[in-house]
């Protein structure tokens, strides 16, 4: 089969690989649409993720497909059944999964392989993080389960809620899953900071009630003005750099809500005002990946069009084309998701 194989920094390359042999618990799925990620693009450029990815490995996280093999053992999907899933799985039985952090699970499993004709699910994966897409929903819509997975688990560790104000700094793909997901969790006013107006253009379109350009005004200054000099009840960083990190800290009011979403570089310090979490009584959340549960939710969600994702695929492309797309992602200021169809 035809593969894009990550070597490293800025190598990536088509190749002929083995289509992967299925064992027991085990499912092969023919790959029908493959979606490009934030977190694809950092590691095509930066390098990969201790743990996460270990290279040379077929790149690609986020997809859909049809089950072309199912290991003898299992009932369940059966051949031709239209699914997506991963790109984790946690253990249910470690000291973190046993405290309900699914997301922190000490022996996650992950599953790269994407950008690929076929991908075989690993067992535990089949178990706890595969689903069937209803008639419907396109490939192309199911793939972005995993990203929104991400953000719903992010917002309600933010508890967002009815009546709320959000600042959204970044509007890449993420930036704007964390504005359709506000918006429907009943935030009455959404802002989004970035630097490109094209993609705050976007925003404005996917709902925002204000969006500033960085580059032109200052965040800090325009968002008091939005919020009769408060700031917002709750800020989400969404770009993973360690200014933005800390200007997000500057956006709240007394008593507010930060989520630092956007992964840094490793070995990244910020700095935090301790009088901010003292007198004004700020919290400052982390959140990293998402949970199985979470994982059905945004399928649901995206199966209903209750979060409508189909504008965020923006361009399809032939798996030869990947390099391409990447370049292209790496400089357009309109191409928001690209979707590879092997
Ligand atoms: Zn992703
Ligand atoms: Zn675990």
């Amino acid at each position: 089969m035809k593969a894009a194989m990550l070597y490293g920094v800025n190598d990536l390359r088509i190749e002929d690989a083995e289509i992967p042999k299925v064992e027991t618990g085990e499912v092969l799925v023919r790959v029908k649409a493959a979606t490009t990620c934030g977190t694809d693009l950092k590691i095509f450029h930066r390098g990969y993720v201790e743990k996460v990815i270990k290279l040379p490995t077929i790149f690609g996280h986020e997809w859909a497909g049809e089950v072309v093999e199912v290991a003898d053992n299992l009932d369940w999907p059966v051949k031709g059944m239209r699914v997506r899933a991963g790109n984790s799985a946690p253990c249910l039985h470690c000291a973190m999964c046993q405290k309900g952090k699914y997301n922190l699970c000490e022996n996650m499993i992950w599953l790269w392989g994407a950008y690929a004709e076929y991908i075989k699910v690993p067992a535990r994966m089949v178990l706890v993080n595969m689903q069937e897409i209803p008639p419907h929903v396109s490939f192309e819509e199911a793939a972005i389960t995993e990203p929104l997975a991400c953000v719903l688990h992010g917002a309600e560790e933010a508890g967002v809620k009815l009546g709320d104000s959000v600042a959204i700094i970044g509007a890449g793909p993420i930036g704007l899953l964390h504005l359709l997901a506000a918006k429907k969790m009943g935030a009455e006013k959404v802002v989004v900071i970035d630097l490109v107006d094209e993609r705050l253009n976007c925003a404005l379109k996917l709902g925002a009630d204000a969006v500033i350009n960085s580059g032109n005004e200052s965040p800090v200054e325009r968002v008091k003005q939005l919020t009769n000099g408060y700031g917002v009840d709750i800020a989400i960083e969404a770009i993973g750099l360690p200014v933005t990190w800390e200007q997000a800290l500057k956006l709240v009011r007394k008593g507010g809500t930060v989520l630092e979403f956007g992964g840094c570089p490793p070995g990244t310090d910020i700095r935090v005002n301790a009088e901010l979490l003292h007198y004004g009584e700020v919290t400052v959340l982390g959140a990293f990946h998402t949970t199985p549960l979470h994982f059905h939710k945004a399928l649901n969600l995206i199966s209903s069009r209750t979060i409508d994702v189909r504008p965020l695929v923006t361009r399809k492309v032939k798996l030869e084309e990947i390099r391409q797309a990447f370049e292209l992602l790496s400089t357009s200021k309109t191409e928001i998701k690209i979707a590879v169809n092997p």
